[in-house]
């Protein structure tokens, strides 16, 4: 290619060029984050080259940012002496967008219906994002490697760049901004101070301002500070400043460890996940350092993945520095840090159940079904997720009760935690297998998440309470005869048997078994299991598993109280409408477990029944 030849940015390139170098958003300020940001990462790329590798360009200059205004020229610079840039590079890097951010923003572009420029701040658009102030940009660099030389690259308009030769003789890379007329005020130190305050304070090399000794920005690593010493909001500032969230956390947590391993950390839970679609750090992961430096920017391996939505960033002494990816993972050290870590996130979550009902509702509203998952993955003591599971229950619909609540509400006489298994929660109102509870007023968890019945494969007691669902409970008799009116009629026994082998007739091979049962008040009839069957929340499982598993069979269970019962067994053999209540009484049972394969094939049925509820009616 002949040297400065212009060269046309991607397609994608020119249009986020195009929105940024017309866009009127206000903030335009950010400008300087994004470009702060590039600067910190390459120092620190660099410094991670510098563990392995001593043979650089200039070793001993002190890594740094410098902000440099030419005010008669009305050109902005940003100097870093991080790890520079080849030609090629130059032009890969700045030729194309590579980062998820600017992409995401693109396509929300495309699609937009509010205006974008409003939110450009949100998206952490990068370099790019110079053009909202640039009339031109000019980018010389020079790479760390000793052989490389320096290149420069140029761009004004929307369309196109060029390459160049660069003329900078230190390691790093100085962005050259042509400000706009109306960008002027990026040349006042006192509004660059401000904007450096104000995105990039944490940034963990020194900012400086034209040829000044100090530091603009604080510098500290927040998180090697002892918890004492953090100050206001320091803690949700330095989220907000990693992030791009513009809320605050939900929750904080600030680690500061010296066995089994040396470690700092700090934690957050952002309030909403969504706010994180375009961050730069919408990915799952922990900011790591070892000894200051960044060994991961998302390292996934501190945390289970149930708990990735955690932002933050760990620190460790104890870390080797040659290291790898593959040696972070296999780490003695990590797995230390690991259960470390996740320790933590779990006293934060329950020190948040306890100390702010309203925060942890709106947690587990937002990120409980993560929690689920995890206590059905979790090999390594699920038993420590259980405290942090919510659940509604009959008596509660809305509400949501921990297995604690439930067990404080419960008769202290009362053994077992008793749960409602199904997918509708509306279905708990018309369980037959709720009977009983409702009469002996005790409380039952509602289930019916799809993921509830994995959760159970798991959750087999809590403190040393054995969960048990309903539809297998084997309730005191005591407590339903209790619930019953005296003088509810019953079937006598060679009724009872007649009746049974009657729907028997009917049914074959559809149930397992025919029987009457003492637990049933409000409804006629249930359904429930033939001893020895797997569990329901297997079969549930199975199911969700393999369409084509088949629910075993069931036992059908008769009330011998109620009326339709007594009047059934009291209809004369021949009657033709025994049939259809009989045939009727257990798809409805069918149809309340959910079980029903065809629920529309009863209409004609039931017609038929209203026909003969109405009996000769006398024409008017
Ligand atoms: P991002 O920083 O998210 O990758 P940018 O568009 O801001 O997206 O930058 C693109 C790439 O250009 C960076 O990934 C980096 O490789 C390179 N780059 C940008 N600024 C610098 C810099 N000051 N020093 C070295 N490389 C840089």
């Amino acid at each position: 290619m002949t040297e400065g030849q212009p060269i046309p940015f991607k397609a994608e390139t020119q249009q986020l060029l195009n929105i940024l170098i017309h866009s009127l958003y206000t903030e335009r300020e950010i400008f300087l984050r994004e470009l702060i940001s590039n600067a910190s990462d390459a120092l620190a790329r660099l410094d991670f080259v510098m563990l392995t590798e001593r043979d650089v360009l200039d070793p001993d200059i002190p890594p740094e940012i410098r902000i440099r205004a030419d005010k008669d020229a009305g050109v902005l610079i940003i100097e870093d002496t991080g790890i520079g840039m080849t030609r090629d590079e130059l032009a890969e890097n700045l030729g194309t967008i590579a980062r998820s951010g600017a992409k995401a923003f693109v396509e929300a572009a495309r699609s937009a219906e509010q205006n974008l420029t409003e939110i450009i701040g949100q998206f952490g658009v990068g370099f790019y994002s110079a053009f909202m102030v640039a009339e031109s940009i000019r980018v010389v660099s020079r790479t760390y490697q000793q052989a490389g030389q320096s290149a420069a690259w140029e761009a004004t308009g929307e369309d196109t760049y060029l390459l160049l030769e660069g003329d900078r003789q230190r390691r790093g890379t100085e962005v050259r901004i042509t400000l706009n007329e109306d960008a002027r005020e990026f040349l006042d130190e006192t509004r660059l101070r401000q904007v450096i305050k104000r995105h990039s304070d944490f940034i963990q090399y020194p900012v400086y301002i034209n040829d000044e000794d100090e530091p603009v920005n604080r510098q500290t690593a927040l998180w090697r500070q002892s918890p004492r010493q953090v100050e206001g909001d320091a803690y949700q500032e330095f989220y907000k400043q990693l992030t791009l969230d513009f809320t605050d956390p939900l929750a904080h947590a600030h680690m500061v460890v010296d066995a089994p391993a040396q470690m700092y950390a700090l934690l957050y839970l952002p309030q909403d996940p969504r706010n994180l679609v375009f961050s730069p750090r919408k990915e799952p992961g922990l900011k790591l350092y070892a000894r200051k430096v960044l060994i991961q920017e998302f390292c996934t391996d501190l945390l289970p993945p149930y708990f990735n939505f955690i932002q933050g960033v760990v620190d460790s002494e104890d870390l080797p520095l040659n290291v790898s990816r593959e040696s972070v993972q296999s780490n003695r050290i990590m797995l230390h840090l690991k259960r470390l870590v996740t320790g933590k996130v779990l006293e934060l979550l329950q020190s948040l159940a306890q100390e702010d009902a309203d925060k942890y509702r709106q947690f587990w509203e937002t990120y409980g079904g993560l929690i689920k998952e995890g206590v059905a993955i979790e090999q390594d003591q699920p038993e420590k997720l259980f405290p942090l599971l919510r659940f509604h229950t009959d008596q509660d619909a809305t509400g949501w009760s921990s297995l604690e609540d439930y067990l404080s509400r419960a008769d202290p006489e009362q053994e077992a935690i008793y749960y409602f298994l199904g997918e509708d929660p509306s279905a708990v109102r018309f369980s037959p297998h709720m009977d009983a509870f409702r009469a002996a007023e005790i409380e039952v968890l509602v289930l019916t998440d799809p993921v509830d019945p994995f959760i159970l494969m798991q959750l087999k007691s809590f403190q040393d309470h054995p969960l048990v669902n309903v539809a297998e409970a084997e309730l005191p008799e005591a407590d339903v005869e209790g619930a019953q009116p005296e003088d509810t009629p019953v079937l006598d026994l060679a009724a009872q048997a007649d009746l049974i082998v009657r729907f028997k007739s009917l049914l074959g091979e559809r149930v397992s078994d025919v029987r009457t049962s003492t637990r049933l008040s409000a409804s006629p009839a249930r359904l429930v299991d033939p001893a020895g069957a797997p569990d329901q929340s297997v079969q549930r499982v199975y199911k969700l598993m393999d369409k084509d598993f088949d629910i075993p069979k069931k036992v059908l269970e008769l009330n011998p109280k109620h009326p339709l019962m007594t009047r059934l067994a009291a209809l004369h053999p021949a009657d033709p409408r025994f049939d259809l209540v009989a045939e009727q009484v257990f798809e409805n049972t069918l149809l309340v477990e959910g079980l029903h394969p065809d629920p529309v094939s009863m209409v004609a049925r039931i017609q038929d029944l209203m026909t003969s509820a109405l009996g000769d009616v006398e024409g008017k």
